[in-house]
């Protein structure tokens, strides 16, 4: 049989054909990647801060005024566009100053694996639209789950994050506890289940039980002390409350890294605790998953190999591109809960056959090859050197810490075994109300300031800032500028308005 040959003629018009990315296009595809790439790098170099402070109500017209049923010239005009409506005032991971969120800056490997990834087009939902791209999913997860420790029945599936790690998690273990029940029963006990989880503990647990068809109050929510650790002791002691009162537990939810605080409650206390209970643990290390590879801090996730269920993100602590997610599980049957076959896509007669469809693990269908991603990190770096990188991060929020606690301006919060600080500027006797206004302020005019960008958040009621230190180029010198960016904008805040205050004071209007 010969197969017909394809050829393209150099003076080929710009058709709609033109743009199928195929072997009669590669020197386009080539070409526009390149070119595409090139803004990115040109535009890293550029920034001289993580943002430009721009607010929406600017950037909106000029997305607005794009007319989508008109196409430009060609891939440059769009990327000129792009310039004006992205790339100009996008928040820049890479910056040394972005301090705020879970977002990391990515290694190059990763960005390979997602120009591979993306121009491939597998999908992992079947082994006949991905091939050897279940495989190295596959691989993962197990390398994955050898790390925890999770021990030989281990499995698992790549997912968008871990929102719907937990999601899906807390949908084995749902279906778990009501093993056996009769459609009768499941309708009693729904409303009846409980999980068991920190204070600090992820919002998308509550977002799951909500999703689960759980009780409105069916997240009990433990209290933690000022560590902001959630204690075997409260997590025993709910368990028996909640079998006093006929509500069965489905899981306790521990956390390994809170994104508040960066703590990680103690696993192995919490474990046993389960173990004795015949709960399904969850641990929610979506933070705290770097500590896997890193090469002094393995042990704060002791205990983790005791779980029933782990999520992870890649995306935040192994310098991934979004999305890079998992979760695992100790027992692979327990993956049963989430499959469904389909004759025209995962027909029961390919277990039996052996093929690997991801897709009977999957809440998703089209899936994303992710994986590739971690796998080119894996093979050009190698996990100690991606461990390093987050223990460097690890290193530089201690010893930011260290300078907020020791500066007379700030107050600080818990110390992170992991890369968070929370803190607040309060010089003495700064009354409470005013410093809480004080911070606010600094946190949105730092960010119009585009020098830096932070969180803030509400702990006890007051307002705090907090830094999420991901990016190992940040040093301690940028750590200080920063601090003394916030006392600048938060002195003058408080001074202002502290003025304005006693004047009202001592001269009442009328
Ligand atoms: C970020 C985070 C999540 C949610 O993960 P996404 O990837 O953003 O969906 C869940 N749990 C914890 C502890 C997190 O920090």
């Amino acid at each position: 049989m010969t197969l017909p040959v394809h050829t393209t003629s150099p003076t080929r018009p710009t058709t709609a054909r033109s743009h199928l990315f195929n072997e009669g296009t590669v020197d386009d595809y080539r070409a526009a990647v390149a070119a595409g790439v090139d803004r990115v790098a040109r535009r890293v170099t550029e920034v001289t801060g993580p943002f430009t402070g721009v607010r929406p109500d600017q950037v909106a017209p000029l997305v607005d005024a794009v007319d989508l049923d008109r196409p430009l010239p060609d891939t440059a005009a769009a990327l000129d566009e792009l310039e004006q409506v992205y790339l100009r005032d996008a928040v820049y991971f890479h910056h040394p100053r972005y301090l705020a969120h879970l977002n990391c800056p990515v290694v190059i490997p990763a960005l390979v694996g997602e120009a591979v990834l993306s121009a491939v087009n597998s999908s992992l939902d079947t082994w006949d639209q991905s091939a050897g791209g279940t495989l190295i999913e596959r691989r993962l997860i197990d390398w994955t789950a050898a790390r925890i420790g999770l021990g030989p029945a281990a499995d698992g599936v790549f997912t968008s994050g871990g929102t719907q790690s937990n999601l899906h998690a807390l949908l084995l273990a749902r279906e778990e506890a009501l093993a056996g029940a009769t459609p009768t029963d499941r309708r009693i006990l729904l409303p009846r289940l409980r999980i068991v989880t920190s204070a600090a503990g992820h919002f998308s647990v509550q977002k799951a039980a909500k999703l689960l068809g759980l009780a409105p109050d069916a997240v009990v929510v433990v209290q933690t002390g000022p560590d902001r650790r959630m204690r075997a002791g409260a997590v025993r002691h709910e368990l028996a409350r909640c079998r006093r009162d006929g509500l069965p537990v489905l899981a306790v939810v521990a956390t390994a890294g809170t994104t508040d605080f960066g703590t990680i409650d103690p696993l192995d206390e919490i474990a046993e605790v389960c173990a004795t209970a015949g709960t399904w643990l969850h641990v929610d290390a979506a933070y705290g998953c770097g500590l896997l590879v890193s090469p002094t801090r393995r042990h704060l996730l002791d205990g983790i190999e005791r779980a029933d269920s782990v999520t992870v993100d890649y995306h935040k602590s192994f310098f991934q591109p979004v999305s890079s997610s998992a979760v695992l599980v100790r027992d692979r049957r327990t993956l049963r809960h989430a499959t469904w076959h389909a004759d025209y896509l995962n027909p029961a007669r390919m277990v039996a056959a052996r093929i690997p469809n991801q897709v009977d693990k999957s809440l998703q269908t089209t899936r994303r090859f992710d994986a590739l991603k971690l796998w080119l990190t894996l093979r050009v770096m190698g996990p100690d050197a991606v461990g390093e990188l987050f223990d460097e991060v690890c290193d530089r929020a201690a010893q930011a810490w260290e300078l907020a606690a020791a500066d007379p301006r700030f107050e600080v919060l818990t110390r992170s075994p992991l890369s968070t600080v929370v803190f607040r500027w309060r010089p003495a006797g700064t009354p409470a109300e005013l410093a809480d206004a004080a911070n606010l302020h600094a946190r949105e005019a730092l960010a119009a300031s585009g020098l830096a960008v932070v969180a803030g958040t509400r702990v006890d009621g007051r307002q705090h800032l907090k830094f999420t230190v991901l990016n190992p180029a940040t040093t301690v010198e940028d750590v200080a500028g920063v601090l003394d960016l916030i006392a600048e904008h938060a002195g003058r805040y408080a001074h202002t308005h502290a003025a304005a205050r006693s004047a009202e004071l001592t001269c009442p209007v009328g």
